[in-house]
């Protein structure tokens, strides 16, 4: 095996566990949808991925795209897989998707994009399932339900957008080489492929979750003037006190209606 140093700017934790590998691949979807994979690094994940599904893989590194074009090059060669060498949040920019069918994304994503890469999969109308290794904190805040304290925008997007969500398994930091000073989750969601959300409703929330421990109301004054909050209120028999993470999605989506046409 060649030794590549990890490159702490792209966020290169390897996973070298194999048992990860597997349970990774026994969570792959039973469909006949594509598999995009963010990030092959060595190519540990894409080797197993690819023997079941055709697949792109986006890679931003160029030491690493001559490692893998020589590592599979009769995949690429048979188009089972397309290597793609770009930072994928450019290539969003510039496509709004990844694939022009339906894909499953399944990688282990470099961290410190992480969150970003999952909002935009969501945003993704061609992607169906995300299955991703991430630090588990950012997980708990994807699959969190109101009262929890994880529970944020992240978790109010992905439960809008998704008809299941949670976290598959846990994988410590010795899995990796080289090792994440965090433990690590692997993120299962199943996006609602009807659905969709407004932007300004994002900004709503960012809004809403500025300060995420003081009262919400305290939050929405930047957004709306104080008798508006407290007709909007007394409308939805909300109570004064409540804290931005106490709030359902429902409730969040009914509050933003107001305010959008009480601005109209
Ligand atoms: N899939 C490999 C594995 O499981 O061992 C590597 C995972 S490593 C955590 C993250 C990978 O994402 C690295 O290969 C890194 O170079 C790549 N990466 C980092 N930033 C990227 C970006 N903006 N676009 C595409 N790939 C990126």
């Amino acid at each position: 095996m060649e030794k590549v140093k990890a490159k702490k700017k792209y966020g290169q934790n390897f996973l070298k566990d194999t048992t990860v590998l597997d349970k990774i691949i026994q969570s792959m979807p039973n469909n006949n949808n594509y598999v995009v994979e963010i990030g092959p690094g060595l190519g540990d994940l894409t080797k197993n991925l690819v023997k079941y599904k055709d697949m792109t893989a986006y890679e931003v590194d160029t030491d690493l795209i001559s490692i893998l074009e020589s590592k599979f090059a009769i995949e690429m060669k048979e188009d089972k897989l397309k290597l793609i060498h770009t930072d994928v949040l450019e290539a969003w920019d510039k496509q709004k998707t990844l694939h022009d069918d339906r894909y499953d994304m399944i990688a282990n994503l470099p961290y410190y994009i992480a969150t970003n890469i999952i909002l935009r999969a969501l945003e993704d109308d061609n992607c169906e399932h995300i299955i991703v290794m991430i630090q588990k904190e950012v997980a708990q805040k994807f699959t969190a339900y109101v009262n929890e304290k994880e529970f944020s925008s992240l978790g109010i997007i992905s439960e809008s957008l998704s008809i299941e969500r949670r976290i598959l398994f846990d994988v410590p930091p010795e899995s990796f080489d080289p090792p994440p000073k965090v433990m690590s989750s692997i993120l299962y969601i199943r996006k609602d492929m009807n659905k969709s959300i407004e932007k300004g409703f994002k900004d709503f929330l960012k809004a809403c979750f500025m300060q995420p421990r003081k009262k919400l109301s305290k939050n929405l004054s930047s957004v709306v003037d104080k008798v508006f909050i407290s007709k909007m209120y007394e409308e939805l028999e909300i109570n004064d006190n409540i804290r931005p993470h106490e709030v359902s999605s429902s409730l969040y989506s009914q509050m933003y209606t107001k305010v959008k046409n009480g601005r109209n």
